[in-house]
């Protein structure tokens, strides 16, 4: 009688739905960063159509170095323990924000980004956290990692026109290079896709090695 029943609850159990949460990586920009982002944003913006593109949020602005997509809400403790200790072994490092573009091209623009100055230490910390998600079951990222904060996405009812407009104020603006700023954490975000802006909630803080 007692095994049957505790078999029943076990089977019950096992078939509950497996909570997830979307979720990613990212370094979070400085406020006066994400000023200057919305400054360009604004001139974007007034040479071209207003109902093309949806611009992200300045405070919503990041770069992205992990995408984990759906993850079980139990592994969170462990990615926030087993990559603490990696994390911590990368010195903080300077960021330095340059250009505009869009993917998958200025011809055909459907994301508008803002670059970076190539930054070896950008790399060597993408790699570091990509590896240590792959020892903990996470799928490697096929395509090569491209360093970029997405400051707006073309909508997707705007016609031929207005993409083609869009790509060319892109392709002409000279934002030059933005103030560099020093990269001393990288946090693990939630977020929640709602009909209008994401919700981005941070989990946690990894703090990188001080340099003093
Ligand atoms: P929305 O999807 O509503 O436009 P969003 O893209 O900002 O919002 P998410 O889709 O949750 O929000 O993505 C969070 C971050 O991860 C963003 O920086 C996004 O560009 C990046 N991202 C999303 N999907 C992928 C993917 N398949 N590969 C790499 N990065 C991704
Ligand atoms: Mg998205």
């Amino acid at each position: 009688m007692e095994n049957s029943h505790c078999q029943k609850k076990k089977i019950m159990l096992l078939s509950l739905p497996m909570k997830t949460i979307r979720a990613f990586i990212a370094i979070t920009l400085p406020q006066s960063i994400q000023h200057q982002l919305a400054e360009i944003r604004d001139t974007l913006q007034k040479e071209m159509e207003e109902t093309t593109v949806r611009w992200v949020n300045p405070a919503n602005i990041h770069l992205t170095l992990k995408f984990l997509g759906e993850i079980p809400e139990k592994d969170v403790t462990n990615i926030i323990l087993k990559l603490s200790g990696e994390i911590r072994l990368h010195p903080e490092f300077q960021l330095n924000i340059q250009g505009i573009g869009a993917f998958p091209s200025v011809q055909q623009p459907r994301v508008i980004w803002a670059g970076l100055q190539e930054a070896d230490a950008l790399m060597r910390l993408q790699r570091s956290i990509e590896s240590k998600m792959k020892e903990l079951g996470y799928d490697t990222e096929e395509r090569p990692f491209s360093a970029h904060v997405t400051i707006g996405r073309v909508k997707q009812h705007v016609t031929h026109q207005q993409i083609v407009n869009c790509g060319i104020v892109v392709a002409r603006q000279d934002i030059g290079g933005l103030d560099g700023f020093i990269v001393e954490s990288v946090e693990l975000y939630r977020s929640e896709l709602t009909r209008g802006a994401p919700i981005y909630t941070r989990l946690h803080t990894y703090r990188l090695k001080p340099r003093f």
